[in-house]
């Protein structure tokens, strides 16, 4: 299939979920405004944002447990505004995973069949099918004060997943785990989402969390969408200062676009560097007018001082480099973070992984150092 026809057989796969238009209100604050989007089948998306954006507040409304002000919610191409939350063919995952404390694992996991009247033979096999799915076979018999907290998280995921819903709701699910075990289950609930192939959908404020495990990200903030891409897009190229700043870490400054070709755009940032910022491309935004230029720790090198500036790939000499002098040096195991002070006060970071175990002796508090990037490094912004 070329390339063209593989975009137009995607655009028509049908979305399980789709939110158009959706308003919600409370009182007179707005805690989700206007959002339409579509998530297909299959999909691992994640809502991400600080706290307050509106996060949750959609993702109930998909549940049923909040009903929209205005716009619709649709599951499967059904229009959920008359079905109630036990009829949605969604379960959801709390960030608390409550689980009954009287009553074991295998009791807990079957006790939605059990409601819902499936008869005592199948809802054992399904329990057992469930338990196996999430690695917890062995603990059936187990009281939940006998787990540990990832193993109870474990159970609310088989409680959800045993009455094979078609999307799969999580709210913070990793919020109460250790650092540790939060990285561990983020790879499991990965794995468990393949091996399912159920869509699912899960709320966190936790960018390395929905970098980590999302095959696609919304960027809420104040009750809208930011910007919406696959984790590598929104990191690479985000589309505001807001979205680089909250996805990530990132150096950020005000300049002016001096010069705007199709394979050449210079950048006057008097705050970061004497010459222009030069870009083997051309910019967003007019000739003459602001712009804001965020360029991540990690693309920028650290050089040792010499009176010549260190040459920088794919860009004229001179060009994006500054001098400053190191004023802290975080040291984090696989990278450290050097913080350089320019002549006009301001910090940049930069990062750079500790290849050797000597690496970190390389470079010293309070010493005078050349920072550079490359021209492909920056992304230029307008707001
Ligand atoms: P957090 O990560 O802190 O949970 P969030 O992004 O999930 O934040 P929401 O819980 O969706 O945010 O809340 C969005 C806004 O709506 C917030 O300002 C919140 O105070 C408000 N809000 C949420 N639920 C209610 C409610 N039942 N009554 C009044 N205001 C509410």
């Amino acid at each position: 299939m070329d390339v063209m026809s593989e975009k137009s057989a995607k655009s028509l796969v049908k979305p399980i979920i789709s939110f158009r238009n959706v308003v919600k209100k409370f009182g007179s604050m707005v805690a989700v405004d206007n959002v339409s989007l579509d998530i297909e089948p299959g999909e691992f998306f994640a809502l991400l944002g600080p706290s307050g954006c509106g996060k949750t507040t959609l993702l109930r409304m998909l549940a049923g447990f909040e009903v929209p002000t205005d716009g619709q919610v649709l599951i499967d191409g059904q229009d959920m505004g008359a079905t109630s939350p036990n009829q949605r063919p969604v379960n959801m995952v709390f960030q608390s995973y409550a689980v009954f404390p009287h009553m074991t694992v295998a009791k807990n996991v079957g006790y939605g069949l059990k409601i819902d009247g499936v008869p005592a033979q199948d809802i054992e096999t399904r329990v057992q099918e469930a338990l196996e799915l999430v690695q917890l076979g062995h603990l059936a018999g187990r009281m939940p004060d006998q787990l540990s907290g990832g193993q109870r998280q474990r159970v609310a995921l088989a409680r959800a997943l045993i009455k094979k819903p078609k999307v799969l709701l999580l709210d913070e699910p990793l919020s109460a785990l250790d650092a540790k075990l939060r990285e561990a289950m983020r790879f499991e609930l990965s794995q468990l989402q393949q091996k399912v192939g159920i869509t699912f959908i899960m709320v966190t404020h936790d960018q390395d969390e929905a970098l980590a495990i999302a095959s696609r990200i919304a960027v809420m903030h104040k009750g809208g969408i930011s910007q919406l891409g696959t984790p590598s897009d929104l990191y690479e190229f985000p589309a505001s200062r807001f979205v680089a700043d909250f996805i990530g870490s990132v150096n950020m400054f005000e300049g002016t676009l001096l010069k705007d070709e199709p394979d050449e755009a210079l950048i006057g940032c008097p705050e970061l560097a004497p010459h222009a910022i030069h870009l083997p491309h051309s910019a967003p935004g007019n000739v003459n007018a602001p712009v804001w230029v965020a360029i991540r720790p990690e693309k920028m090198n650290l050089h040792k001082n010499s009176d010549e500036p260190p040459p920088v790939r794919d860009c004229p000499a001179a060009h994006n480099v500054c001098k400053g002098v190191i004023k802290e040096i975080s040291y984090l195991g696989d990278t450290s973070i050097f913080h350089v002070q320019l002549a006009n006060g301001r910090l940049v970071r930069v990062s750079r992984p500790n290849r050797s175990r000597y690496d970190q002796d390389n470079y010293g508090w309070g010493e005078t150092v050349w920072v550079s990037w490359s021209g492909s490094s920056p992304v230029v912004l307008l707001s």
